[in-house]
C-alpha cells in the first residue's frame, strides 16, 4: 500500500521514477518481475521538495507516515527496528530521478545498538555483528552527525596498529567490541553527549540527512555539470538490509551487462567476498574480476547471470547493476541504464539494432549527443616508442597530458590556466570540482567502477585508476613512480584506454572515427530535418567539417584574414588612409590575398554553399593601441628621434584617438564599417566572385555563393550594402564572360533587426541568426568580459539556467529568433533561415531551432556530428 509521501515496494514500478527515483522504482520494478530484492520502502521525491520548501521542516505527515510503513516492513520481515531478539536492521540511500552516483548520503545498517547486537549475531556470527556496529556508528556519525570522519579513522588505525592487524579483517570480535565503545565514546565527546541511541530517531535523522545531502557541495556541482534542475529533490529508499559481510558465502558486487568502455558484449564486473556494498565502489579494497565468482558461489553466480540477462531485455538497455549475496542467497540491490563512454553507446545501440532489441529511431535516442565529444578527441599517437612508467586500470579512455594537481580544489582553480592531472590516492566525489577542470585522472587505488571512475566516465574524462605502483605524497605534492619522483611542474601523460602513464608530454593522433559512428550518423541523417553547416575560415577547417559531414558553410569570418601578419600593415594603411586613392591602393594589395583564401576554402567546398560574411570586427582591433602609441611617441622625443619619425607617429596617435570608442562592441563593426568604407565590401566581393570562378574553372564545379552583409539594423543599410555587393559582382561576372549565381543576405544579430525583419527581408536572399550577438545585445551581457564576472555568479545562483552564451536563452533570444523568422518569411515565404552563433553547436538550442524552423544550423568542426544527431534527436522529440 502506499499513503500521500511513502510507497511500499510493492506499490512501484518503473513509470514512477518521477516520485520514486531512479532506484526506487527501478527496485520496485524488479519485485514486480520477479528479481529477488530485500523488502523496502520510498519516501517520495515530494516530501523532500516539500521540506526544501519549508526550510528544511517536514511535511506534518511525514513521520506518521514513514512509522506506518515501517510497521509494515516489520510485519513482512517478522523482525523489528531494536527489536533485541529478531532486529531489523535498514539502509536509507538516496534515489533522485536522474543517476547522480555518489553525489549523495547513505546510511547502513541501521537499527544495531547494544540492545540489538546480540540479536543480530544470533545467527552464530558474532564478529559480523560488531563490524555492523561499528561500521554503523562511523557512518552515521559521518554523515547524519556531521562528525569529522578522521575522528574514526584515526581511531581504527591506532586500534589496527595497537593489535597488530593489516587489514581490517584481521581485528577479531574483542577488538571490534573495544572499537565499538572507542567509537561511541568519540561520537558522544564529538557531539557534547547528544548521539541519539534510539533507532526511530535515527531513522528519522538518517531520512533528514538523505534530503539535505541534494544541496550539499558536490551534489550542486555534479547537478550543475550534467544539467540536472535542482529542484527536483531526491528520494529516500529504506530498505532491509542484506550482508554481504556474513563470511565466505557472503558477497557484494557491481556489474555492468555489457562493457561500459567498449560496448563490447561481455561480462563486466566486481565483487569482494565477505564485505559491504560501500566496499566496492568506494575503491577501498581492490576487487575481484567477477567471472572468478562462478567458482566461489556457482549457484548465486547462474541466477545472477540469468537476472543479467533478463533485465536487460526487459529495460533495452545496458544495465548496471549492484547486488549482495548473504549466505549464499542472491538479492539484487539496483539496477539502472549503464553510463557509458561514447564509443560504448554507439556500440551498444548499434548492436542492439542489430540483436532485434531496439529500433533504429530508439537507438538514436539513447544517445548523448554532447558525449560524442569524446570520439572527436585525440589518442596518444601509436608511433610513440616510449615505455609505461606505471600501468593502471583503463578506467575511462582518451588520452590526457597536463601538469600535476595533487587535491581537487587545486586542480579546480590550476585547470582554467593550464592542462592538469589529477593525482590522488583514490577520489571522493568530494573531488568532482577537480575532475571536471582536469584532462585526465590519475589514481592509486579503486576499481573500475570506483567512483572516480563512473564519474570520469560520463564526463569524458580519461581516467586511469588503481595504478597501485605509483607512491603519492600529498604532503609534498609529489608522487614517486619507480625510482623518480614527479612534482606540480612535471607532465605526465595517461592512456585511459590502456590504463598505461608515461612521463613527459607524448604526441596526440587525432580521433578515429569508426563504423559504429558512420551507421548511427547515418541514422541520423535520415530523420532529421534541419541542415548542419560548419563555421570555418580556412581550408583545413573547411576539409575537416566536410569530413565530418558538415553540409556546407554557414560562416567564413573575413576579418581572421585581414588580421594575419603579413596583411594587417595594408589594413591599416586602409583604414588610416586619407584620400580614396590611398585606400584604394591598399585595398589593391589585400584583394589578391583574400582571394586565394576563398579558393581554398571553396575547393573544400565544391557543391555546397559557402557563406561568406563581409568584414565585421571592432575597428580598434586593426589600430594600434592608443596607449602604446601614445608611449612610442614619448619613447621617440625622449631619445631625441628624427623629427620626421616622430611627426609620423604623432600623426597616426592622432588617427587613433580620432577613431577611439569607449564601447567598440557597439561601435563601428559589421557593416557600419562597409557604410563608412564602401571600398572595402566592393573589395571583398570581387575577391569572392573571382575566387568562385577560378575554382570552377579548375575543379569544374563550385560552390553556391551566398555573401552576408553583419550587423544590420536597418533596412537601408542592407539595401545600401547589397546594391555595392550586387553592382560589384555583376561587373566582375559580366568581365569573366561566364555564368554564376550568387545571393546576398544577412545576419540578425541585433535586436532591431529581429524586430523590423520584415523590412530587412525585402533585400535579403536568407537570414543567418548570430545568436552570439543577439544574446549580447538582447540581454545587454558583454560577450567578451561577462564571464568571469555576475554571469558566472548569476549561473551558480541560478538566476538564469543557464550560461546564455552557451545555451540559448530561449525565453528572450529565443523568441527575438522566433520573431525573426516570422516577420521574414511574412514578407518572403521561401527565404531561407539559418543560425551562425555558438548555439549552433549546442543540443538543447538546436532543438529550439528545430521547433522555430530554421532551415539549417552552422557550428565548430569538431561539433558537426554532435549537430546531426541532436538535430535528429528534435524530430523524434517533437513527434
Ligand atoms: C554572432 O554574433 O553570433 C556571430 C556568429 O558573429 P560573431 O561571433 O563573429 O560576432
Ligand atoms: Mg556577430
Amino acid at each position: 500500500m502506499h499513503t500521500e509521501y511513502v510507497y511500499d515496494l510493492a506499490d512501484g514500478d518503473a513509470t514512477m521514477r518521477n516520485l520514486l527515483g531512479g532506484k526506487g522504482a527501478g527496485v520496485a520494478e524488479m519485485a514486480r518481475l520477479g528479481v529477488p530484492v530485500p523488502d523496502a520502502f520510498t519516501v517520495t521525491t515530494t516530501a523532500c521538495v516539500e521540506t526544501m520548501n519549508r526550510g528544511g521542516e517536514w511535511p506534518e505527515n511525514l513521520w506518521p507516515e514513514v512509522e506506518q510503513a515501517l510497521q509494515r516492513l516489520e510485519e513482512r520481515t517478522g523482525l523489528g527496528l531494536g527489536d533485541p531478539e529478531k532486529p531489523l536492521l535498514l539502509a536509507i540511500r538516496s534515489g533522485a530521478v536522474q543517476s547522480m552516483p555518489g553525489m549523495m548520503d547513505t546510511v547502513l545498517n541501521l537499527g544495531v545498538s547494544d540492545d540489538t547486537v546480540a540479536g543480530l549475531a544470533a545467527g552464530g556470527d558474532e564478529r559480523f555483528a560488531w563490524d555492523s556496529y561499528r561500521r554503523f556508528i562511523q557512518m552515521y556519525g559521518e554523515v547524519v552527525e556531521g562528525i569529522e570522519p578522521h575522528v574514526y579513522e584515526d581511531a581504527l588505525t591506532k586500534i589496527k596498529a595497537d593489535k597488530n592487524a593489516k587489514e581490517d579483517t584481521d581485528l577479531t570480535t574483542e577488538d571490534l567490541k573495544e572499537l565499538v565503545a572507542t567509537f561511541k565514546k568519540l561520537s558522544n565527546e564529538a557531539l557534547g553527549g547528544e548521539w541519539t541511541s534510539d533507532p526511530k530517531q535515527q531513522l528519522k535523522r538518517a531520512i533528514n540527512a538523505v534530503f539535505d545531502s541534494w544541496q550539499n557541495p558536490r551534489a550542486e556541482v555534479y547537478r550543475k555539470a550534467n544539467n540536472i534542475p535542482a529542484d527536483l529533490g531526491t528520494a529516500v529508499n529504506v530498505m532491509q538490509m542484506v550482508f554481504g559481510n556474513r563470511g565466505e558465502t557472503s558477497a557484494t558486487g557491481v556489474l555492468f551487462t555489457r562493457n561500459p568502455s567498449t560496448g563490447v558484449k561481455e561480462l563486466y564486473g566486481e565483487f569482494l567476498v565477505n564485505a559491504q556494498g560501500e566496499d566496492v565502489v568506494a575503491g577501498i579494497r581492490t576487487p575481484r574480476n567477477l567471472e572468478e565468482m562462478e567458482q566461489v558461489l556457482p549457484e548465486a553466480y547462474a541466477q545472477l547471470i540469468d537476472t543479467m540477462n533478463a533485465m536487460e531485455r526487459h529495460y533495452k538497455d545496458m544495465q548496471d547493476m549492484e547486488f549482495t549475496i548473504e549466505n549464499e542467497k542472491l538479492y539484487l540491490l539496483q539496477t539502472r541504464n549503464g553510463k557509458r563512454t561514447a564509443a560504448a553507446a554507439l556500440k551498444v545501440a548499434n548492436d542492439m539494432v542489430e540483436e532485434g532489441i531496439i529500433t533504429k529511431e530508439e537507438a538514436l535516442q539513447r544517445i548523448e549527443p554532447a558525449q560524442l565529444d569524446q570520439l572527436l578527441h585525440p589518442a596518444i599517437d601509436p608511433a610513440h616508442g616510449q615505455s609505461p612508467i606505471a600501468k593502471g586500470l583503463p578506467a575511462s579512455p582518451g588520452a590526457a597530458v597536463g601538469k600535476l594537481c595533487f587535491d581537487a580544489d587545486t586542480a579546480a582553480v590550476r585547470g582554467d590556466e593550464e592542462p592538469v592531472v589529477l593525482v590522488r590516492f583514490e577520489t571522493t566525489p568530494d573531488d568532482i570540482a577537480g575532475v571536471i577542470k582536469a584532462q585526465g585522472v590519475l589514481t592509486a587505488h579503486g576499481g573500475m567502477t570506483s567512483h572516480a571512475a563512473v564519474v570520469a566516465r560520463g564526463m569524458g574524462k580519461p581516467c586511469v585508476a588503481g595504478a597501485h605502483e605509483i607512491r603519492i605524497n600529498p604532503a609534498e605534492k609529489t608522487v614517486t613512480i619507480g625510482d623518480k619522483t614527479y612534482g606540480e611542474d612535471d607532465v605526465l601523460t595517461l592512456d585511459g584506454s590502456t590504463g598505461e602513464v608515461y612521463a613527459g608530454s607524448l604526441p596526440l593522433v587525432p580521433p578515429q572515427i569508426n563504423d559504429d559512428f558512420q551507421h548511427i550518423v547515418q541514422w541520423a541523417d535520415e530523420v532529421r530535418r534541419l541542415g548542419v553547416r560548419a563555421n570555418a575560415d580556412n581550408k583545413v577547417d573547411a576539409e575537416k567539417a566536410r569530413e565530418l559531414g558538415a553540409q556546407g558553410i554557414g560562416l567564413c569570418r573575413t576579418e581572421h584574414m585581414f588580421m594575419a601578419e603579413d596583411r594587417l600593415p595594408a589594413v591599416r594603411e586602409m583604414i588610416l588612409a586619407e584620400t580614396d586613392e590611398q585606400r584604394a591602393a591598399a585595398l589593391e594589395k589585400i584583394l589578391p590575398m583574400q582571394q586565394q583564401d576563398f579558393e581554398g576554402i571553396f575547393e573544400a567546398m565544391a557543391g555546397l554553399p559557402v557563406t561568406v560574411r563581409l568584414l565585421d570586427p571592432p575597428l580598434h582591433e586593426f589600430l594600434p593601441d592608443l596607449v602604446e602609441q601614445s608611449l612610442k611617441v614619448q619613447r621617440l622625443e625622449l631619445t631625441g628621434a628624427n623629427a620626421d619619425e616622430i611627426e609620423a607617429e604623432k600623426h597616426i596617435l592622432e588617427q587613433v584617438k580620432g577613431l577611439h570608442e569607449q564601447n567598440p562592441m557597439l561601435g563601428t563593426r559589421g557593416c557600419r564599417l562597409g557604410m563608412l568604407y564602401p571600398a572595402i565590401p566592393e573589395m571583398q566581393t570581387r575577391a569572392i566572385i573571382r575566387a568562385a570562378l577560378a575554382v570552377r574553372e579548375r575543379q569544374g564545379e563550385t560552390v553556391d555563393v551566398e555573401i552576408m552583409i553583419p550587423l544590420v539594423a536597418y533596412a537601408e543599410e542592407l539595401k545600401r550594402q547589397r546594391a555595392i555587393v550586387v553592382a560589384t559582382a555583376d561587373e566582375e561576372i559580366a568581365d569573366s564572360g561566364q555564368d554564376l549565381d550568387y545571393t546576398v543576405g544577412t545576419m540578425i544579430e541585433l535586436p532591431r533587426a529581429a524586430v523590423t525583419a520584415n523590412q530587412i527581408a525585402e533585400h535579403a536572399d536568407f537570414f543567418s541568426f548570430g545568436t552570439n550577438d543577439l544574446t549580447q545585445t538582447g540581454i545587454g551581457i558583454s560577450r567578451d568580459d561577462a564571464e568571469g564576472g555576475f554571469l558566472g555568479q548569476y549561473v551558480i545562483d541560478e538566476v538564469m539556467p543557464r550560461n546564455p552564451f552557451e545555451s540559448v536563452d530561449r525565453d528572450g533570444v529565443g523568441e527575438l529568433v522566433r520573431m525573426g523568422v516570422e516577420k521574414g518569411r511574412s514578407v518572403k515565404d521561401k527565404l531561407k533561415t539559418g543560425v551562425c552563433g555558438e548555439h549552433g553547436g549546442d543540443p538543447e538550442s538546436i532543438e529550439l531551432f528545430h521547433e522555430i524552423g530554421l532551415d539549417y544550423v552552422s557550428c565548430s568542426p569538431f561539433r558537426v556530428p554532435i549537430a546531426r544527431f541532436a538535430a535528429a534527436q528534435a524530430v523524434l522529440k517533437n513527434k
